[in-house]
Formats: structure tokens, C-alpha cells, sequence
């Protein structure tokens, strides 16, 4: 078949190379065509909002810089890629000096430099960090190199030795500062800048800009250009934040019932010392689960092996603290999970900004003590956003939520016609006495009986408390002995996780569908195939209304009243509504009490990681 293309205007034929230099945005913004070339190998196609902003201003090379943002906002790229268009590769002496906290940012943000300059001549990076081989890091230095990336305590030693001359600096980075500071590296920071030029340019980036990073701010610049990144000292949007409220001895269960509630979880697990770090990695271990520790008293060795492990997927839990596991840059972390609150606030920032990394979603959780609200209050102050409060799920919905994990698993599953070809008779023989739906139903059991077996006298580990906003003068609202306020009540809808609704989802749902504020809706809970939520007792009758005669992919959407806590049946006239009462899937029903069964029988948090031996590893556990 021939195309013919007709242009009216001759004058805007374009080659296919002057066509992506036209439509590029990282052409656009000042980027040469080789490293274009090889960031859109990686992925980039358009320029995050930090980069947007920024690669403009530091092109210039003329400007001191301050730019606020998030971990995983695109800020590597944001200083490496005007690097690389600054830097003379035909000289090789240091003419960039990279200053990060950690030692796995470093290798990162060499590795990230190293890929995006892949197509330009002559550029040597080097990185130069503890815990390796020093006379390895000095050899790099003596062959050559024109960015370095270094975190201070090695750079500093190296200076010590003479081993290498700055004099030459044009332009020093200091990435995830506030991280800098924290870990106590202050003076070794002032002693690397003072071997600098007074004259090179200072870029400095952090995701918050509490007093100390705004003093080296003024002492090392003048005049910077400022930039932030949404509000300062906010969390990164994306972040969806969810505190659950656990009695102490029910908070390793509380955890482990998350954890079996998202059985697609691919998550970080932040504890407050290493020894709970060890201590939860061995029980999670031990209980069949994915998952190992990251933290100070592991070799360089074990740590790099686990690292590698997690970042291959082959791991599905990195247990960690929060310096070990400080600005690890891991895509598609869905969960952080805060076992344990950081001592200090500003650190679940930083915890939370490991998930939702380069525009994508995720939730961050913290298991806490009733008295532990005050703390969650102030987080919220400083992220700037609300937290949600989430309930335990009880053993029914995860084993529902695990019975449609496989459903869905066995739908999608990739057959491999040409290998299972020559069994199909002879299953087909084994089968032959059975129906569709009975082979269905056998299928789905096989999985789904352990987990009933393990959930089956599964205590609900929600705490009771009262969550009461301090006002002053006023008192606080009434709540019930779950914590729902009793001006609201609980209702039941028919739609869930299944039906691909999240949280904001169905809020946004509820209020087209009813006309009524997303403000008088309280606790959202999605389920698998059906949800609770809140509303105030006002706005009842507007719900029932609202959804009379909706229909939801052929399916009648049904509300009712919850017959869990404090949800008193309102007036109203809407037909048909009734009060949910015990069965299978009512959270309010009537609760067996007892132990949670045995420890090993924690269920197939089969994931979809590409390893299987894994997952045939812990198929024997079970
Ligand atoms: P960073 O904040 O530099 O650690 O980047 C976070 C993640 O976003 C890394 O995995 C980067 O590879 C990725 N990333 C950075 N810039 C872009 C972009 N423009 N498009 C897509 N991914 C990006």
C-alpha cells in the first residue's frame, strides 16, 4: 500500500531529525541532541516540572541556585544534564564537585550522570564514598575526571591526602542537603568548599529548608535563584498518607495483615532502630514472607546484595532504618511503611518520598499507639496534607482481597501453549467428571482455604480511641467506640477495588452521583467487591437518593446503612435501604475472638517478580 502525504507548504517539510529537534522538549529547553538521545533511551520523554524550571536558569552557568523539592521529583537530571552541557570534557581536571549524603545516592547519581552523557566523548565521572576501596577511588582521580561525586566524609579524606586539586571548580551541587546536615556533615562541608574557587556556583537542593539549610544557603551564595517545587516543606502530592491505630502487642500482626491485605505489594518498611529492623526482617522471614533488612550494622557486601535483590524485585519488603535506606531510588515502590514514627518529623518526608517517585502513586503508612496522634497532627503540619484514617482489615477481607488477587492472577496469566500442549489430555482426563465452575471452584480453594484457615479466628486489632481535634473553647466532637464521629454514619456500597475504585475514586463517585460535598464525607474503606464510607447524618437521605437508579457496568449500585458502629438508621423516605447485619462480609458482625492462627500459614504473597525460584522457595515454606 503507498501513502501519499500532500503538503500545501513545501516550506514545512521536515527531516525526520529536524522533526525531534522541533518537538523535544528537552531540545527545547537547551539540551544538546546526544545526551537528548540518550535520556529518551531511558525513558525521559518530557522534562518534570523541576526541570522544566531549572535546566533554563543553571544553562545560564551564572547563577548561584536554590531548588526545593522532593526526592523523586527528576532533580538528578535537573543539575546532571546542564553539567554536561557546561563542563569542557576536552580538559580533564575536576570541574564539578557533587556533594550527596549517602553513599547509595552516590552511586546513583554517577550512574544516572554516566547514562545520560552515554553518547558524549571523554566524560569521566567518578564517585568516591565510604565503606569501598579508597586506592580504587584514588586511581579514578589520578587517570582524570571532570565530576565528581562524592559524599563528605571520603571526599574530605581524600582532600586530606592531596590526592586531588579543586582549584579548577566551577560548579559544586549540594544534593538532598537537609540530609546533609542531619547526619552531622556540616563542618565537613565547610572544610571541602573552602578548597574551592570563591568564585564557582553554588546549586543546592533539598527537600525541606529548615533554618540550618537556609543559613549555608546564605553563607555559600549570593544572591541564588530560587525555586520551589510545590509548597515548602510539603510532601510530594502523589502521596496518599494512612495511620492505623494498633494496640502495642497487636502491632506485628496489625503490620502483617496490611501487608497480606496488598498482596501486589512491592514496599519499604522504616523502623526507628537496627535492632527492630533485624528483629522485624527475621519474624517476617520466618513467617514465609519476601522480605529482608537494611541497615548500619550490615557490611558493605550484605547491604549491596539486599539492595540488589530489592531493586530486581526478587525482594518484596526492604526492612529498614532511616539512614541505611536514605535516598535509595527504587521505582514503583507502591507501600512505605512507617512501623515505627521517625524521632524526627522531618524524616517522613523523606521515608514517604521513596514511593511515588517520577509521577507515579503511593501510599505511606503509619502503625501507631493511640498516644502517637499528636505526632501524626504535627507530620501533617509540616507535609501539608491530611492523613487518613485507615481500619485494620479484618481476616475476612483479606482473605477476599487474596481470593481476587488469584482470580485476577489465574485470569491474566501467560500460558505457554507449546509446553503445556502435550499434558492437556491427560488433565482434561482427570477432569472429566467435573463442571466448569466446579474446576473453577477447586482452582480458587486450593489458595484460598489457607487463608481462610489462617483468618478464621482473626481478632479485629483496631484500638479503640478518640481522636479529638484540639480546639480551643470548643468541644471536641462526639465519637463513638470506633472513632467515627456520631454526627456521621457508615454506609455500605456494592463497589470496590475490583470494580477499580480507589479511595478518591469513589469519592469523587458518591458526590457526582449525590450532589453532595466531598467535605461532609468522612472515612472512605474500599474493599475488594464492595466499600464503607462516611457521611454526615444530613446528607443520608441525599445518598440513598442519589443512587436510586444508578447502574454501575450493567450492575445495580446498592447502599446500605452499615450496621457497624455508630451509624444510626436517619429518616428518609429512599426505598429499599436496610441495615447490613453480620454475614460474611459485615465489619460490624459479630467477631470471633482467638489467637490468629499459626504464624506460618501467612498466605501466598505471591508477587508478580520475575524471579521464580522465589517463589517456588516459598511455596515449601508453606
Ligand atoms: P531523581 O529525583 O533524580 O532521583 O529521579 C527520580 C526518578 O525519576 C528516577 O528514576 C529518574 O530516572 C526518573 N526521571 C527523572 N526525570 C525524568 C523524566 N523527565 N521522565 C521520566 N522519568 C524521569
Amino acid at each position: 500500500m503507498t501513502i501519499f502525504i500532500y503538503t500545501f507548504a513545501p516550506d514545512l517539510a521536515m527531516s525526520p531529525s529536524t522533526l525531534f529537534k522541533f518537538m523535544n522538549p528537552f531540545i527545547q529547553l537547551g539540551i544538546r541532541h546526544d545526551i537528548v538521545n540518550a535520556i529518551t533511551e531511558l525513558g525521559f520523554e518530557n522534562p518534570t516540572p523541576i526541570q522544566e524550571q531549572s535546566i533554563p536558569v543553571l544553562l545560564t552557568g551564572s547563577n548561584d541556585f536554590v531548588g526545593l523539592a522532593q526526592t523523586g521529583t527528576g532533580k538528578t537530571a535537573a543539575f546532571g544534564l546542564p553539567l554536561l552541557e557546561l563542563l569542557d570534557f576536552d580538559e580533564n581536571y575536576p570541574q564539578a564537585l557533587v556533594l550527596c549524603p549517602t553513599r547509595e545516592l552516590c552511586l546513583q547519581i554517577t550512574n544516572d550522570i554516566k547514562n545520560y552523557a552515554k553518547n558524549v566523548k571523554n566524560v569521566n565521572v567518578v564517585a568516591v564514598y565510604g565503606g569501598a576501596s579508597i586506592s580504587d577511588q584514588l586511581r579514578q582521580i589520578k587517570r582524570g575526571v571532570q565530576i565528581v561525586v562524592a559524599t563528605p566524609g571520603r571526599m574530605l579524606d581524600i582532600i586530606n591526602r592531596k590526592a586531588i586539586d579543586f582549584s579548577q571548580v566551577k560548579y559544586v551541587v549540594l544534593d538532598e542537603a537537609d540530609e546533609m546536615l542531619n547526619m552531622g556533615f556540616q563542618e565537613d562541608i565547610d572544610s571541602i568548599l573552602s578548597t574551592t574557587p570563591d568564585d564557582k556556583k553554588t546549586w543546592l537542593f533539598s527537600a525541606t529548608m529548615p533554618s540550618e539549610v537556609r543559613r549555608i544557603a546564605k553563607k555559600y551564595m549570593t544572591d541564588p535563584f530560587e525555586l520551589t517545587m510545590g509548597t515548602k516543606n510539603t510532601g510530594n502530592a502523589n502521596i496518599e498518607h494512612e495511620y492505623y491505630v494498633v494496640r502495642a502487642r497487636d502491632k506485628y500482626a496489625a503490620f502483617k495483615r496490611i501487608v497480606d491485605f496488598n498482596p501486589e505489594i512491592f514496599g519499604i518498611v522504616f523502623c526507628r532502630t537496627k535492632i527492630e529492623t533485624q528483629e522485624i526482617a527475621e519474624a517476617l522471614i520466618k513467617d514465609g514472607y519476601n522480605a529482608d533488612s537494611l541497615h548500619g550494622d550490615l557490611s558493605q557486601q550484605q547491604r549491596d546484595k539486599v539492595m540488589k535483590r530489592y531493586r530486581e524485585r526478587s525482594l518484596q519488603l526492604l526492612i529498614a532504618t532511616d539512614v541505611a535506606a536514605r535516598g535509595i531510588d527504587v521505582n514503583d515502590v507502591t507501600h512505605v511503611i512507617n512501623y515505627s514514627l521517625p524521632d524526627e518529623i522531618e524524616n517522613y518526608t523523606h521515608r514517604s518520598g521513596r514511593t511515588a517517585r517520577a509521577g507515579k502513586t503511593g501510599v505511606s503508612i503509619a502503625i501507631i499507639h493511640g498516644k502517637e496522634l499528636g505526632k501524626i497532627r504535627q507530620i501533617e503540619r509540616v507535609i501539608g496534607k491530611k492523613f487518613i484514617k485507615a481500619e485494620i482489615p479484618t481476616g475476612f477481607d483479606v482473605c477476599e482481597k487474596q481470593l481476587f488477587a488469584l482470580v485476577h492472577k489465574v485470569h491474566n496469566v501467560e500460558v505457554n501453549e507449546q509446553q503445556i500442549e502435550q499434558y492437556i489430555p491427560r488433565i482434561m482426563a482427570e477432569f472429566e467428571d467435573l463442571s466448569k465452575e466446579d474446576i473453577i471452584k477447586r482452582f480458587a480453594s486450593l489458595e484460598f482455604n489457607r487463608f481462610l484457615d489462617y483468618y478464621k479466628n482473626a481478632p479485629d486489632l483496631n484500638a479503640a480511641f478518640e481522636d479529638r481535634p484540639a480546639r480551643d473553647g470548643a468541644q471536641g466532637d462526639r465519637f463513638n467506640r470506633t472513632g467515627m464521629r456520631s454526627d456521621f454514619t457508615r454506609l455500605f456500597i456494592n463497589l470496590g477495588s475490583v470494580d477499580e475504585f480507589n479511595r478518591g475514586d469513589l469519592l469523587g463517585y458518591i458526590c457526582n452521583n449525590t450532589k453532595i460535598s466531598g467535605r461532609t464525607v468522612g472515612k472512605i474503606d474500599v474493599k475488594g467487591v464492595y466499600s464503607f464510607f462516611e457521611v454526615s447524618n444530613d446528607d443520608v437521605d441525599k445518598v440513598f437518593e442519589g443512587f436510586k437508579s444508578v447502574d454501575f457496568n450493567g450492575r445495580q449500585v446498592r447502599i446500605e446503612i452499615s450496621g457497624d458502629g455508630g451509624g444510626e438508621r436517619r429518616g428518609g423516605g429512599g426505598s429499599g435501604y436496610k441495615k447490613r447485619e453480620g454475614g460474611f462480609r459485615e465489619r460490624g458482625g459479630e467477631r470471633r475472638e482467638g489467637g490468629g492462627g499459626s504464624r506460618n500459614g501467612g498466605g501466598f504473597r505471591d508477587f508478580s517478580g520475575k524471579r521464580r525460584e522465589d517463589r517456588t522457595e516459598r511455596r515449601k515454606r508453606f
